[in-house]
């Protein structure tokens, strides 16, 4: 048998993952990095293929690590995670001379460190790539400790905030109705109604109906 929260006990970063294609900057939220050799330095990330900046890393063979750290807010993830490079321009309102010596851009905040890398090896998962790099350059930006996947859940992730017919309902007013509640665990959201749909997709963090908890 395979129970599925077992995975949880594995413990995941959560990092700015950064990448420039032409005159295109973009960023999204990676929860997959780890440093794989130490000579030569290496490291491997794994990146949904659904990400803009899947296809830029894919292309460019560069990309800049920001391990998030304590100091980060939600703010990060609603900017970098929940919404998509396709449709806005992340990097609109950010320091544009905030750049490593390869061009890319990192964080003024929210992070500790940067760490630029050249892709070496790429390899298809299926729904995500995970890419092999070497690390050209590293900074460190601050002394706040990086942020595990469980300190996101437990410190920055808000509570669950309901949404019943499409508006968001950001008075928190008490539930009145006897509809069943889901919760998405990634962000917060709560769906209201008889069933959660199997192809339903989370409209703050688009994760899907796996990431949902029935509410008691
Ligand atoms: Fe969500």
């Amino acid at each position: 048998m395979i129970d599925n929260k077992t995975l949880f006990h594995i413990s995941y970063g959560l990092f700015v993952l950064v990448a420039r294609q032409g005159e295109k900057d973009n960023a999204c939220i990676i929860n997959v990095a780890q440093q794989v050799t130490n000579d030569p330095l290496q490291l491997m990330i794994c990146v949904n293929k659904q990400n803009l900046t899947h296809d830029m890393v894919l292309r460019t063979l560069k990309f800049n690590l920001c391990p998030l750290s304590e100091e980060a807010t939600m703010k990060p993830f609603q900017h970098f995670g929940f919404q998509s490079g396709r449709e806005v321009d992340k990097f609109a309102e950010c320091r544009q001379e905030l750049r490593t010596d390869n061009g890319l851009l990192y964080l003024p905040k929210f992070i500790n460190a940067v760490i630029s890398c050249v892709v070496t090896k790429s390899i298809d998962l299926g729904t995500h790539t995970m890419f092999i790099a070497r690390v050209m350059e590293a900074r460190q930006l601050s002394a706040s400790p990086s942020i595990t996947y469980a300190y996101y859940q437990q410190h920055i992730k808000p509570g669950p905030r309901l949404e019943v017919g499409g508006q968001n309902n950001s008075d928190l007013k008490p539930h009145t109705s006897d509809m069943k509640k889901w919760v998405c665990e990634v962000c917060g959201y709560v769906y209201e109604g008889d069933e959660l749909p199997d192809d339903f997709i989370c409209p703050w963090c688009k994760h899907g109906k796996s990431d949902f908890k029935l509410m008691e």
